[in-house]
């Protein structure tokens, strides 16, 4: 990288569009790089994933396995990541590293860069019921805006965080405060964010892999259907055993006597009425306003739903179970000569299916996964040629990881990824104070499609003369494939 010495105390960083001049023994305005001794040094160490799922070979023909000395560079496949290698700026520059190193055969090369995205965000998965915000709501760390809720999906919210009209579109605390937010996300660091206005704010912390905390609370479980859907899985546990079971849901609450399941196992009617907006049989929605409470509703007391039992069909004496969709929830009870609902110890066997529910429920984590759009400099990095990266890519010619770890590339134009941070090594982001976030990504191909791209064929060194005794060494995840797997490629299928 070049530097441009301004003063005998300060150099000039060109990593990223900042351009700081740091003094000597001080560090960069992203703190990343450091002025040693009139040099600029990256601070954080090159990350490499070992792959030991190779049969390791001697390094010299004639010498036995036992002589290896635990270097990974005698490794098969020491996997060079960008987590440490540092930015190039501006685009035309070539990337950081440009790594070779024959696989089974087939020479192939690896262009590492930490990509600065100005284009990016994250997408969380937040496995809960409990009403955390309405759709298009404004998600605020710090009283700035960084996103919004989105859909909800089966068991799970989801939000949008960042994002370039949140990055660079709004006010520069705005900015700040979203880059901050990103970062730790990423990061696997808890945020605290506020969901929503005056009347209706959630808090909500999030962490990647951990479970959130809804208002203060934890949550535990993520429910295991809706309500028609529970209804739907366990009415054995049921039938014979209780007149009516409800299972109370934010979204569709289920009955079984009037669900066609209950109709298949000839439960008799009932009676019952729910309040709501009645769908198909024994399936409502709107039983009540979304909350914290049972089943992802406001409710705390499950018989607010219940409308009076019809008498020309209720009877004394009908028993009445009803349960939230995580089986955490759950009341037992018998109409009295008035058709009241009236609170009973609940049966061992009928509390055993309450258990079985809860039993069947995932425990609710966070998610979150990065998402950016490598633009132009990542593209010019690895060739004079940008557009031919992504037909590349396309082409399944070009695999691309982030950290070593295997991204979704969306359909369409550009190269988008996407990436779950829990796959990826620690501390693989960072930021700079644009604002934008840097993260990791890789591009490995054969050298002979490297060529035919218009790759930097000149920068290409040999992965030995990268490994050093400062270069973190980390396993390769077993969820992960290698990114240098020949399986990997179009070419290897055509062979076959
Ligand atoms: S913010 Fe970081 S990368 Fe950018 S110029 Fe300053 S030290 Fe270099």
């Amino acid at each position: 990288m070049a530097t441009e010495r301004m003063t005998p105390a300060k150099i000039r960083c060109d990593a990223c569009p900042v351009m700081c001049f740091i003094a000597e023994g001080k560090i960069g305005a992203c703190d990343r790089y450091a002025n040693h001794g009139g040099d600029l040094v990256r601070l954080d160490p090159l990350t490499i994933i070992e792959n030991t799922s190779h049969k390791l070979v001697p390094f010299m023909k004639d010498s036995m396995p036992e002589d290896w000395d635990g270097n990974i560079v005698q490794g098969d496949r020491p996997f060079v990541t960008a987590v440490g290698a540092g930015t190039t700026y501006p685009d035309y520059k070539p990337a950081p590293f440009i790594v070779s190193q024959e696989i089974d055969g087939v020479d192939m090369v690896t262009v590492v860069t930490e990509g600065i995205f100005s284009y990016c965000g994250v997408k969380v998965k937040i496995d809960t019921d409990r009403h955390i915000g309405h759709e298009r709501d404004v998600v605020r760390v710090g009283g700035e805006p960084i996103g919004h809720v989105m859909t909800s999906e089966y068991g799970s919210k989801m939000l949008s965080l960042g994002g370039v009209e949140h990055l660079t579109g709004g006010s520069k605390k705005e900015g700040r405060m979203t880059c901050d937010a990103l970062l730790r996300l990423c990061n696997r660091e808890p945020v605290e964010m506020q969901i929503g206005e005056e009347d209706h704010t959630t808090t909500l912390v999030v962490e990647a892999g951990k479970p959130p905390l809804v208002n203060g609370m934890e949550e535990k479980l993520m429910r295991v259907g809706c309500g028609s859907a529970t209804i739907g899985m366990f009415p054995k546990q049921w039938v014979g055993h209780v007149d009516e079971v409800v299972v109370v849901d934010d979204h569709i609450t289920g009955v079984l006597s009037e669900h066609q399941t209950g109709k298949m196992l000839e439960v008799a009617p009932t009676g019952i009425k729910i309040k709501g907006r009645k769908s198909t049989p024994g399936r409502y929605f709107q039983v009540a306003k979304p909350g914290t409470g049972w089943g992802g509703t406001d409710i705390e007391d499950p018989l607010t739903i219940l409308g009076p039992f019809n008498p020309k069909i209720a009877w004394e004496g009908l028993s009445l179970l009803m349960v939230s969709t995580t089986g955490e929830q759950f009341g037992y009870f018998v109409l009295d000569a008035d058709l009241m609902p009236q609170p009973a110890e609940i049966p061992a066997r009928l509390k055993a299916s309450a258990d079985l529910i809860a039993e069947n429920c995932e425990p609710s984590i966070c998610s979150v996964l990065f998402m950016g759009g490598a633009g132009g400099s990542l593209r010019a990095g690895v060739t004079e040629n940008p557009v031919r990266l992504t037909r590349s890519v396309k082409d399944s010619l070009t695999f691309v990881s982030c950290g070593g770890a295997e991204s979704y590339v969306w359909p369409g134009g550009g190269i988008t990824v996407m990436v779950d941070v829990l796959d990826m090594p620690t501390g693989s982001f960072g930021y700079v104070p644009t604002p934008a976030l840097v993260a990791p990504i890789e591009f490995t191909m054969r050298v002979a499609d490297y060529a035919t791209l218009g790759g930097h064929m000149d920068e290409i060194k040999k992965v030995s003369s990268i490994v050093s005794a400062e270069t973190r060494k980390i396993a390769q995840r077993d969820s992960q494939p290698d990114p240098m797997d020949r399986t990997n490629y179009r070419w290897a299928k055509e062979r076959r």
